[in-house]
């Protein structure tokens, strides 16, 4: 720990021998049926790191099976007591503190491209705090006494059940922190899961099925099936014998899950998808600091965020300001392999993002654009993009409509309050946005007028367990985390008595 009581960043491991690379179903590890596997890459090297066992149709039924097997009335997760199903969850929070370092180079750096830094201080972190939370808040979820009719002596209560075998579909950006996201809510609501880690990034997950082992998470509990969308993950959200699906990516997968969903048993659905947030600087605002977050806001990661403020619409009387700042802090990035210290900047997750990135940023030229700095790909050998900033950049652009999922930042212009909300509401997304300003009024006005899940006033990018994280409009369905995130993995069972004794 540092004096701050921050941890410090230790050197990272490398050369680390990859141990578990299997299907993970009751406990023990499994070959696929087909006997497939899959090849994992390095995004910084373009090399393979292993191959994974690649699931499909028939590995997604064995681990429903033991899905549900664990969840039968009288099994010994569903009779365990709430307080020790925390204690269970809490040992997970151990297990992952313990082996912080390893899991930190696991966790999407080496399969994800992912700074090294950032997995240790900023997923790492959060994951451990999101298990305690979890751990916490079971013991305090409740049902409530609704009604007592006096004449007709009758008692209502309800009572918040598990919805049953959860399935659970991740992406590659965050491959710890989605699962963590995923597996601490629907554990502490007493469910049961199969959960598909995105392919790109099937490691980190293999590695928290032994957590699960260790931590004594009873067999079929939760159980990690590595495969692909489009095999594996499609046979998750058209299962008959799954009772929800929750699923976080792309905006087009997420139709075809609700699709499925609907037309298999109306299994329920939570989706958090993509977004183009806007971020809005008003004049008024503290310059550095709205700089610096919007900034981050964008970069962070490459960009590989679904709450990237990829629009950043700024007050006309301090753009150019605004802008130099932002050129002159696009251009102090150090790219490289995300293991390398000093490093702030690895490659974008595969050549299909890579592909899709440049052509983005080839249309904002073609369309008027202005480039002020990058603008191209890095380096010869990985999926290195150089960090962009387009200015002049008017809403009709791809640039300003397309989620981009890269380091390309946006700089638009405006001039009046009501023409910016207008602008930033004009999308079919509403995850996230951001307000600077020092006005109380106008960052009321603002974040109330903003259709999205969250808002951000002088800041940006802020996440915690405690708060639900979710989207309007094409962003999704439900919420994940906060109390709200628990009621999408319980149903409400409402249960009324009539009573006999005439005296009560
Ligand atoms: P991204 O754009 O972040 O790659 P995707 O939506 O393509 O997001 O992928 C997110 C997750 O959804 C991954 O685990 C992927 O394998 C899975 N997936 C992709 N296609 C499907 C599908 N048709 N059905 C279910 N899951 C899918």
């Amino acid at each position: 720990m540092s004096s701050s009581g921050k941890p410090e960043l230790p050197v990272p491991l490398t050369n680390l021998k990859i141990q578990y690379t299997k299907i993970f179903i009751n406990n023990e590890w499994h070959n696929s049926v087909s006997g497939k596997t899959f090849p994992v890459i390095n995004p910084a090297t373009e090399e393979k790191i292993c191959e994974v066992e690649e699931g499909d149709k028939e590995d997604i039924d064995k681990a429903v099976k033991a899905a549900r097997q664990a969840f039968q009335i009288g099994s010994p997760w569903r009779t365990m007591d709430a307080s020790e199903r925390g204690n269970l969850i809490n040992k997970l929070a151990d297990l992952i503190e313990r082996d912080r370092l390893l899991l930190a180079v696991n966790t999407g750096v080496n399969d994800g491209g992912k700074l090294f830094s950032n997995a240790y201080l900023m997923d790492l972190e959060g994951c451990i705090k999101t298990l305690r939370y979890c751990a916490g808040w079971l013991t305090r979820s409740r049902g409530v006494h609704t009604s007592w009719r006096q004449r007709w002596k009758l008692f209502t209560y309800t009572r918040h059940e598990p919805i049953g075998v959860c399935g659970q579909i991740i992406p590659w950006n965050f491959p710890l922190v989605m699962l963590i996201w995923k597996i601490g809510p629907a554990l502490s609501c007493g469910n049961t899961v199969v959960l598909k880690p995105a392919e790109q990034t099937p490691l980190t997950a293999a590695s928290c099925g032994i957590f699960n082992k260790r931590g004594r998470v009873p067999p079929g509990v939760v159980n990690i099936v590595p495969g692909y969308g489009p095999t594996a993950g499609a046979a998750i959200s058209s299962h008959m014998d799954v009772d929800k699906v929750a699923f976080t990516g792309s905006t087009e997968v997420g139709k075809m899950i609700k699709k499925a969903a609907g037309e298999s048993n109306l299994k329920r659905v939570t989706l958090e998808l993509g977004g183009k947030s806007p971020c809005i600087v008003f004049a008024d605002a503290d310059l550095d600091n709205a700089v610096e977050f919007a900034h981050q806001g964008v970069f962070y990661h490459q960009g590989q965020c679904c709450i990237a403020a990829s629009r950043l619409f700024v007050e006309e009387s301090i753009y150019d300001e605004f802008l130099r700042r932002s050129i002159e802090r696009a251009k102090k990035y150090v790219l490289g392999n995300p293991l390398t210290p000093g490093v702030n900047q690895g490659p974008q997750i595969d050549k299909e993002q890579y592909n899709k990135i440049l052509d983005l940023i080839e249309s904002g030229k073609k369309e008027g654009a202005k480039l002020e700095c990058g603008g191209g790909p890095w380096g010869n050998k990985g999926y290195f993009i150089q960090p962009t900033v387009f200015s002049n950049v008017t809403d009709e652009m791809r640039i300003a409509k397309e989620e981009i999922f890269g380091p390309v930042q946006q700089i638009m212009k405006f001039k009046s309050l009501d023409d910016v909300i207008k602008r930033a509401n004009n999308t079919l997304y509403g995850l996230s946005a951001g307000i600077f300003t020092k006005d109380l009024d106008k960052a009321i006005t603002v974040s109330s007028a903003l259709q999205s899940g969250t808002v951000w006033v002088n800041c940006y990018s802020v996440v915690s367990a405690q708060c639900p994280f979710g989207g309007f409009k094409m962003s999704g369905n439900g919420r994940e985390l906060g109390e709200y995130g628990f009621h999408e993995y319980t149903e409400v069972k409402t249960v009324t008595m009539k009573i006999s004794q005439k005296n009560s």
